[in-house]
């Protein structure tokens, strides 16, 4: 059988040798014309197969290019070369695909992040991205994982919608209607979504919040983990146009329950991927120290990626006011000495990522949960706190990325939700689906939505959101 072949994470983790197998992969790299460093994607680690001298053809061994796809079969038997316990003592190489070597763009050398993200399309076939989206996969699964062992009804909401969660701009348009001026109006020269596809001006989902909602009213615990979709102009690196969130809606949670189940969840799948991706971690960690080298000493990180990821896993998130920041920001060094971009003032202003990633980084060196945000600067939809200037929201910010959270509990509390609809200029008549879960059987509840690209670039120690996500769509980039 064709597929018959063992992979080679599990050939190099045995202590079998001896053995006949079956192998495929792509060369990396063919020396001594006779050394072939073989890679299935399993792992970073490459197998040895040995070409013996004068086994085989010239005509085979010069097809042995970086990038050639082969299949060889042959003996397993341990290794005499260091770093490796077996190699493959070929007895039949084939040749499954060409790689010309003069057109290959991978070489086997180190390349930078920003010309991969070139060819991305074949990057993968690096260490470094080959380990990432490892990691990726599996903090995927850990997720699932994790809601399933608490009985969370996992909920697909629409891709494309007529809300937009946030009452704001930002979003992609859907439409069918032709974009060269035939597009049929109004009387008043507007276009006529009536006669577009849906019947409706439709967008891409910002947020599956608002239909999680819905949904948690009926089953108690729901989440969501799909693509969401932002128009935002953002060229950082922590938007991109495209990405994955994770968002938990829970009936009969308040605030403080919240956020104990994203501190939970965001430990346990981190632990999860430091169980089951060592090797690819150590790999990024040790990729992160160079890179670190490379930078002036007092903006290095003060400790490894592992450590960080154990001090995470390991100790309490700090959970303080926007108030109490507030506070602490105003009577910082660096707002004394007007040190930040955008001074903090007074109470009431939105926090940049420049206070954000102080207060993370340089004050309390930990991921922080700041709670009960002004009204004015956070969605209608966040239960209104007794001060009546405050409302129940939470961030949570990591070390070296700014926010990776953004929730809340719910208003739940049908009068004083249209009261602040109004106040934000959110059309109630388009919600009144939303509406209803206030109308009929409303509970107190919360959910919060997670980032998963952010929280990718967290565990693999990634600086930009582009390289932890297979195919990134950001602006004036929508390539492959
Ligand atoms: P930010 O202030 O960083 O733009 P936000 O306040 O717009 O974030 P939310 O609307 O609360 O974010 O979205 C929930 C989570 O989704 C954020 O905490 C973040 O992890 C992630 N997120 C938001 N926008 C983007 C984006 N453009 N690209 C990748 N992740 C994003
Ligand atoms: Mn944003």
């Amino acid at each position: 059988m064709f597929n018959k072949r063992v992979k080679i994470k599990e050939m190099l983790a045995g202590d079998k040798a001896n053995y006949e197998a079956t192998v495929m992969g792509w060369v990396r790299t063919f020396r001594n014309n006779q050394f072939i460093a073989l890679n299935d994607g399993s792992t970073n680690n490459n197998l040895q197969v040995v070409a013996e001298l004068g086994k085989f053809d010239e005509s085979i061994l010069k097809r042995l290019t970086t990038g050639a796809c082969i299949k060889a079969i042959g003996e397993v038997i341990p290794s005499l070369g260091k770093g490796q316990k077996v190699e493959l003592k070929a007895t039949s190489i084939e040749i499954l695909g060409d790689s010309d070597a003069e057109k290959f763009p991978l070489q086997p050398k180190k390349h930078s992040l920003e010309f991969l993200r070139e060819i991305a399309h074949l990057r993968f076939r690096t260490n470094t991205f080959g380990a990432i989206f490892r990691v990726r996969h599996t903090l995927a699964f850990a997720v699932h994982q994790f809601f399933n062992n608490k009985d969370f009804v996992y909920l697909h909401t629409p891709i494309i919608t007529a809300s937009d969660a946030e009452g704001a701009g930002e979003m992609f348009r859907v439409t069918t209607l032709p974009l060269d001026g035939k597009a049929p109006k109004n009387d008043d020269g507007s276009i006529n979504f009536k006669e577009d596809f849906f019947g409706r001006s439709t967008n891409l989902t910002v947020s599956g919040q608002l239909e999680g909602e819905l949904a948690a009213m009926a089953f108690s615990d729901i989440y969501t983990f799909g693509p969401t979709f932002r128009a935002e102009n953002s060229n950082t690196a922590r938007h991109l146009a495209e990405f994955w969130m994770i968002e938990p809606e829970v009936a009969f949670n308040d605030l403080e329950d919240n956020m104990n189940l994203a501190e939970e969840f965001i430990k346990y799948v981190i632990k999860y991927a430091m169980e089951h991706n060592k090797e690819d971690l150590e790999f990024l960690a040790q990729r992160l120290e160079e890179e670190e080298k490379s930078k002036p000493v007092i903006d290095r990180s003060e400790m490894g990626l592992i450590d960080k990821l154990n001090f995470v896993v390991d100790n309490d998130f700090e959970r303080l006011t926007y108030t109490e920041a507030i506070e602490i920001l105003k009577e910082s060094n660096h707002n004394k000495k007007k040190k930040f971009q955008y001074l903090i003032e007074g109470w009431g202003v939105d926090l940049q990522s420049e206070h954000e990633r102080y207060l993370v980084e340089k004050h309390f060196k930990k991921p922080v949960i700041l709670t009960n945000y002004p009204k004015e600067i956070k969605s209608f939809y966040m239960r209104l706190n007794d001060d009546g200037k405050t409302v129940a929201a939470m961030d949570i910010l990591a070390p070296g990325i700014g926010e990776i959270v953004g929730g809340s509990q719910r208003e739940e509390r049908y009068d004083k939700l249209i009261q602040r609809m109004e106040e934000m200029h959110v059309p109630a008549d388009e919600l009144s689906w939303y509406l209803d879960t206030r109308r009929f059987g409303a509970c107190p509840h919360a959910g919060f939505g997670l980032g998963f690209e952010r929280l990718v670039q967290f565990v693999t120690g990634m600086g930009n959101i582009r390289d932890v996500i297979p195919f990134p769509r950001y602006p004036k980039s929508a390539e492959f």
